[in-house]
């Protein structure tokens, strides 16, 4: 990685991002944390030099193995909600390409994340590395099972679609802590989903219709 990729020229330059910045205003992002981490950090980074153009439109991108980078507006969405109420422990379940991670990163004082697939896994390993992210411990695993180790969590993000949300998981939030995913329902549709856990009780409040790639199970080697 050469120095100016970094900075962001040409195809990446400051105008394309101040741009897709502006878009994501107008989509109703707020949080001007969320907005200036998005303007300042490399999406094109995590993406195949032959994708890397298109980096800054708003638009979900292939990433391999049949998994997709989520869309910025997504991606922003997530965050603002996550950062909401200044959560110190933050779990994320399905780190993919590693750019939802870095933009979390920046955002959070501790976070984890969990990916299933040993090839995104590494890769994502290895450009946080490289943009030196020190905040973040990444585990190759079944994100189904959380991350015992480190709960209770304030908050855990899944970048991946479940049709119902493993126990495990529930049970490693901290309680007023909230539980943040795509949910899929009966019909089929997607809702991002935020679960409030109260004692024993889960709240589960539906925010917005999205399209997300499944949670699955398992590890792939
Ligand atoms: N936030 C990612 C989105 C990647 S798509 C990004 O911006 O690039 C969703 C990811 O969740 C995929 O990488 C997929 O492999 C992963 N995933 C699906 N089920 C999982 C599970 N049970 N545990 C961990 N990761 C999982």
């Amino acid at each position: 990685m050469h120095s100016h990729e970094l900075r962001g020229v040409g195809m990446t330059s400051q105008r394309t991002r101040d741009r897709l910045v502006a878009r994501l205003r107008a989509g109703g992002i707020e949080d001007i944390r969320v907005l200036e981490i998005i303007r300042h950090e490399p999406r094109h980074l995590f993406l195949d030099e032959a994708l890397a153009h298109r980096a800054y439109e708003d638009t979900s991108l292939p990433i391999g193995h049949g998994q997709t980078l989520s869309q910025p507006w997504i991606v922003a969405r997530m965050t603002e909600l996550v950062i909401a109420e200044s959560p110190d422990h933050v779990l994320e379940i399905g780190t993919g390409s590693g750019y939802q991670t870095l933009i979390l990163a920046r955002l959070v004082p501790q976070l984890w994340s969990i990916e299933r697939i040993t090839a995104l896994y590494q890769r994502a390993s290895e450009r946080l590395r490289r943009l030196r992210v020190s905040n973040v411990r990444l585990r190759l695993a079944d994100g189904g099972h959380g991350w015992p180790e480190a709960a209770p969590f304030d908050a855990i993000l899944l970048t991946a679609c479940a049709r119902e949300l493993p126990e495990e998981l529930l049970a490693q939030l901290a309680d007023g802590g909230r539980l943040i995913a795509p949910l899929e329902e009966a019909d089929g549709s997607q809702w991002l989903t935020q679960v409030r856990r109260k004692g024993d009780d889960f709240d589960y409040q539906r925010l917005e219709p999205v399209r997300f790639v499944p949670l699955l199970q398992g590890v792939i080697r």
